[in-house]
This record gives C-alpha cells, structure tokens and sequence, in this order.
C-alpha cells in the first residue's frame, strides 16, 4: 500500500520497526534513516526476509537541505519522525518542500532551551493545509494513545467531559539503581521541570514533583505517582470544550527520584555547557552518556506498565466516570520485538497513527493533534496489534485516596 521513510534508530524506532514489518500489507516498503546508519544497517539484517522491502540511509536530521536530497531520493508517502524533539522543524520544513506527509510522538522543543510547545508545530498548519498534505503530531503513548482514549471517551461515553485524569504507571524494574526508560536527556528535562495542570481556563503551576498521590492500579497494585506537566495537556484543553480540569501523573519510585534529586544537586542535570579540559560539555549529555542506553533495559526489565486516563463529566443529564487503559508487560514486549513496554508502548501507537494515514483513514490537510481525528479505528488497531485496552465504568478516583498533608509536605521537602 505505501512507503515510509523512518528518521531515528533509537528505542521507539526499534519497535515501530518491527511492527511495520509485520503489517507488510500495509508498509510495502520502509527505509531507516539516522544519524549512525550502522544501526540502522543492523535492524535491517535483523527483519530482512520478510515481505517488506528494507532500505537504510545517513541522515542528519538537523540538515533540511540534507532531508530533502533524502526524500526527493527515497520518495516516500510519510516519513516517520522517531529521531528527538529537536528536530520536529527541519524534518516539517522537509516534508513541506517535498510535499510529503508527516508524522511524529514528541512537539519541538528547543535544544538550548527546556521548553516544549506546540506553537512552533501549529504555526505551520495554513502551510501543511495549503500543500494538501497531513501532520499528525503526537502518535505515541502520551501523548498519542492519550488523545485517542479521549477523544473516544467524548465520542461514545460523554456529553460533557469535565475532568481529565492521565495516569501513567511503569511498575517495571531494570534491576539498575538508576536509569531511564527511554532517552535519558529527554527524560530528565521533563522530570526536572515545574508541574503544571489545566484548570477553570487557566495553568496552575507546581514545583518539580511537588504533588503527590498514590494510587491503586489495576493489575499493578499501589504506586506514588507525581503531577507532572505534560505536552498532551497543551492541545486536549484545547480539543476537549468545556474541560475544567486536566491533570497528568507519572508513577517513580524513591530509589529514582533520590538519585535524580543528587544529580540535580551536584549540577548534572543541566543543560547550561561548561568548559571541561578546554571543550564546552553539556552536564545533560555528559550524564546521558554514562547511563545505561534505554535500549539495553529491555533484557533486564520484568513487570508491566499500565497507562490510561480516567474521565468524569456528564451523560445524558448525569454524572459518569470512565476508566479506559492498557497494560503492558514487559518481558512479552522483550520477547516479541526485543525492547522494553516504554518502547512498545510509544512505538506501536507510530506505527498505527502511519497506519492510519497511508490507509487514507484519517485524511485531512493541515496540522493536527490526534485527539482531532476518528478514534475507532484507532481503538481497533491497537487491540490488533498489541496494546488492548481496557474499560471501567466505576473506577477509584484519584483524589479518592489523597494521601495526609503532612505525607505531602515531606515528600515536597524530599522532592
Ligand atoms: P533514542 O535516543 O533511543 O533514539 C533517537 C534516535 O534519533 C537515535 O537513533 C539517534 O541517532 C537519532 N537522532 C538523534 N539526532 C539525530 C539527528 N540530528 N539526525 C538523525 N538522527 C538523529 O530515543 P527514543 O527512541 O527513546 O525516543 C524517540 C522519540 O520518541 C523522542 O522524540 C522521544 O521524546 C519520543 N517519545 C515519545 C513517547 C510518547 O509516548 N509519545 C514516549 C517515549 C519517547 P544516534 O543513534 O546516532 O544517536
């Protein structure tokens, strides 16, 4: 049916990799294209031989000019944008230039600066729409699949959707007393910044892990889990009319907020450069490059994640809660594609938003989240391929079970 062209090797790539090689009939073709082609040359060897033709490239995806040469030479029909955050701009102003559909789970972010934001994407909507091509922005986890509960929620379960809790829980142990689940740099530049959360129409802002809530999770049991600003908060206060409330929480034990809270104190978090030996160094990447690669976690990695968002608002004149998640092992994730459910979990949902778009599903020019499109078909594909989700009409509430304030005001004080 088409070809995709797929910027980055990491670990997300990884997995949509392997998932668009098993929906041959959809991904005739796919070319791998990164920063160190040997990576990508070493997946190749790894899926060659089944009914999708592999081809590999070097690509600086910082470089339009070098983006363009690329595409103008692979001629794909989308290209998948699984590189970092960074380069969300010079990949769209490619896709622009050539007239190519567009696709990613991460919104731009500045490299010299800790800020993400999709003002820069959205800028370039009467751009996409003008050349009669689609961006889908956000088709991972969360945000991804994230939007897509939501927008099913509204659309089959809601009236009024008021509230908006997305609660993403990994339970899962490496076995390492510190490392990150997936790109160490990305990772600690969204745990170290403010918490913010969407309410009556205006953002509320927290310190870094200042709130706290521990909550029951099906199939996991308790967890701590953190109020963390997250980019899917952006667009659904957004796509969603009439929210009051949208909160995002991410589980962490203390043995990982412990060592980021030393690392942070000792400046290694930071993504000022300094000289060292004479070299500028950026303490951020320095750290990032004695941690242990995500990729390798995958091995290590026993017990499951659990990822979904619970919604209050009115149906039919009355109050109505839904609970709409998935949960993810790892060790079946390891053992099917050869990474870890945080891979799997982002990488799955690129291969389907792709999906959606190459199968003419979802087909509109412009700029759009993915709250903004039909969630069934979606829904339908990540049950068919891999992520199933599950329901609950009556689900423990988050403030339910609101831990004593003074628990709270020593967790801040540790924090
Ligand atoms: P990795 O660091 O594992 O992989 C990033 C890949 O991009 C590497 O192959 C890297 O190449 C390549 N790359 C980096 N810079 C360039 C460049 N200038 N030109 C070409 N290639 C480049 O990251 P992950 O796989 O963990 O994450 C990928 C994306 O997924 C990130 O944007 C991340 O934010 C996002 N993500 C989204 C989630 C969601 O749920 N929505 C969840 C988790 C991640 P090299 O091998 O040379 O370093």
């Amino acid at each position: 049916m088409g070809k995709a062209l797929i910027i980055g090797c990491g670990g997300v790539a990884s997995v949509t990799i392997h998932k668009c090689v098993q929906n041959s009939e959809v991904f005739e073709e796919i070319c791998i294209a990164s920063r160190t082609k040997s990576k990508c040359d070493a997946l190749k060897a790894k899926l060659d031989g089944g009914k999708t033709k592999i081809t590999t490239a070097q690509v600086d995806a910082d470089n339009v000019d070098e983006l363009i040469a690329l595409i103008e030479r692979v001629k794909p029909d989308i290209v998948i944008n699984l590189a970092l955050p960074y380069q969300d701009l010079t990949i769209m102003d490619a896709c622009l230039a050539t007239k190519t559909h567009y696709m990613d789970t991460a919104n731009y972010e500045p490299e010299d600066t800790a800020k993400f934001e999709y003002s820069w994407q959205w800028e370039y909507r009467e751009r996409f729409e003008k050349a009669g091509i689609t961006a889908l922005l956000g088709s991972g986890f969360d945000p991804g699949v994230t939007g897509v509960f939501s927008a099913y929620a509204l659309k089959h379960h809601f009236d009024e959707i008021e509230y908006i809790d997305i609660l993403d829980c990994n339970a899962g142990d490496h076995g390492y007393p510190f490392a990150t689940n997936f790109n160490p740099e990305i990772n600690i530049r969204e745990v170290t910044a403010n918490g913010r959360f969407f309410q009556n129409g205006e953002w509320v802002e927290t310190k870094p892990m200042e709130i706290k809530r521990v909550y029951d999770f099906p199939e996991v049991g308790q967890k701590d889990m953190y109020l963390l600003y997250h980019e899917e908060l952006e667009s659904l206060a957004v796509n969603i009319p009439g929210v009051k409330r949208i909160r995002f929480f991410m589980t962490f034990g203390q043995s990982y907020l412990t060592h980021l809270k030393c690392l942070e104190n000792v400046g290694m978090t930071s993504i000022e450069p300094i000289e060292f030996e004479g070299k500028q160094i950026i303490p951020l990447q320095f750290l990032k490059a004695v941690l242990p690669d995500p990729a390798s976690l995958g091995p290590r990695t026993k017990g499951k994640t659990n990822i979904g968002c619970i919604f209050k608002g009115k149906k039919d004149g009355k109050d109505k809660t839904y609970y709409v998640y998935n949960v993810c092992v790892h060790e079946e994730c390891y053992e099917e594609v050869g990474s870890q459910a945080v891979s799997y979990t982002t990488g799955v949902p690129a291969m389907i938003g792709a999906m959606m778009i190459l199968t003419g599903k979802w087909n509109k020019p412009g700029v759009y989240n993915i709250e903004e499109f039909d969630p069934d078909p979606f829904m339908e594909a990540l049950n068919k391929w891999g992520l199933p989700w599950q329901e609950d009409h009556n689900p423990l509430l988050v403030d339910a079970d609101r831990i004593p304030e003074t628990e709270k005001e020593l967790v801040a004080e540790h924090a």
